[in-house]
């Protein structure tokens, strides 16, 4: 697939760990004359405590975002609150690669370090091959260095990989964007995903041919490896089901960071190429209900690859990522399976 390439101009990043003093400041010295604030779903009930402490901390008025967001990726475009003049995102790093029209102040939410002797202890019980690879979801980042050195000294060989310029961080994954841990894939024989819920784990698990455990720092938890088998056997079906489709539609988000356009040119082409018809839909948030009643057999989708891979079962027809559709054409094998990575 073509490169993506972000916009040459770009408004700055700024980067705090939590809502606190260091943000308030920074905002109060850069005299925003309306700011728009974006929580993600997990703070959504604590948003209007915020904006009024933002409200009171920063001196100017501010808007919520409404609709849902789900990563860095769906920050609130210009269009949709015209007036503010400065973002505040909870809960995501900044994606170095995509272009911000407005300052946009990341509030990473970070999570204190916690007990990584009781974490290296947990994950040694569950007998988690010696060979391993660390990745993490931004919140729980800070534990990087601590438990790698606890895992070390309990003689596990740790591999951290550093992502390309879709990362912010080294060791951390985004659900669409695993190349830290693919980095490393040679060199372990599991991984053991740092963080909360099974979003960014799964995701791990189609993206390396490896374990996938996930460990909750949170409640010292591990869960034993996703069964990765089984979900590419189920993509691999879906792309089966789809082989003889005609009529294509070919997905394209219009957010900033899901907008992969040149993606959706070259694969309308190879659709032609093989006789097949392909037709560019353009959406901000994809809903099952847009594609309701079009003349089309399937789909493949440029935006966020976990549309396909976890909300596939909403669509009436099979919706593919970009590799599976080069799979149903037969540019590409059914295996090895690969992750849609959205670089
Ligand atoms: S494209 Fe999807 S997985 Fe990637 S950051 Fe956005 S919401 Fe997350």
């Amino acid at each position: 697939m073509p490169p993506e390439s972000a916009s040459p101009t770009t408004s700055p990043a700024y980067v705090f760990r939590d809502v606190g003093p260091e943000l308030f400041a920074a905002l109060q010295q850069a005299h925003p004359s309306r700011l728009v604030l974006q929580t993600p779903a997990g703070l959504t009930r604590n948003a209007h405590e915020l904006a009024a402490r933002l409200r009171e901390e920063v001196g100017v008025p501010v808007l919520l975002a409404n609709r849902a967001c789900f990563g860095a990726c769906d920050f609130p475009s210009v269009t949709e609150s015209p007036r503010a003049d400065a973002v505040v995102v909870l809960g995501h790093a900044p994606i170095p690669n995509v272009a911000l029209p407005r300052p946009t102040y990341f509030v990473e939410m970070r999570t204190d370090a916690g007990d990584v002797e009781l974490l290296a202890r947990t994950v040694e019980s569950a007998g988690v091959p010696r060979r391993v690879g660390l990745v993490f979801s931004v919140q729980h980042l800070d534990l990087l260095a601590p438990l790698r050195a606890a895992l070390e000294r309990r003689g596990f060989t740790v591999e951290v990989g550093s992502g390309d310029r879709r990362l912010a961080y080294a060791g951390q994954a985004l659900g669409c964007n695993y190349t830290g841990a693919e980095a490393t894939v040679d060199r372990v024989d599991a991984f053991v995903f740092v963080g909360t819920g099974d979003f960014h784990p799964v995701g791990l698990a189609f993206a390396v041919d490896r374990p996938v455990w996930s460990l909750d720092p949170l409640q010292n938890r591990i869960e034993p490896p996703i069964d990765r088998a089984r979900r590419v056997a189920q993509r691999q079906l879906t792309v089966a089901t789809a082989r003889d489709a005609q009529r294509w539609g070919i997905l394209v988000s219009t957010f900033a960071g899901q907008n992969r356009m040149p993606t959706a040119l070259a694969l309308q082409e190879r659709a032609r190429a093989h006789g097949r018809s392909a037709e560019l839909l353009v959406f901000e948030r994809l809903d099952p209900r847009d594609l309701e009643g079009r003349d089309l057999d399937a789909y493949v989708n440029t935006a966020c690859p976990r549309i396909a891979l976890d909300d596939g079962a909403n669509y009436a027809r099979p919706i593919l990522t970009p590799p599976e559709f080069l799979m149903a054409l037969g540019e590409l094998p059914l295996a090895p399976y690969r992750f849609d990575t959205y670089h």
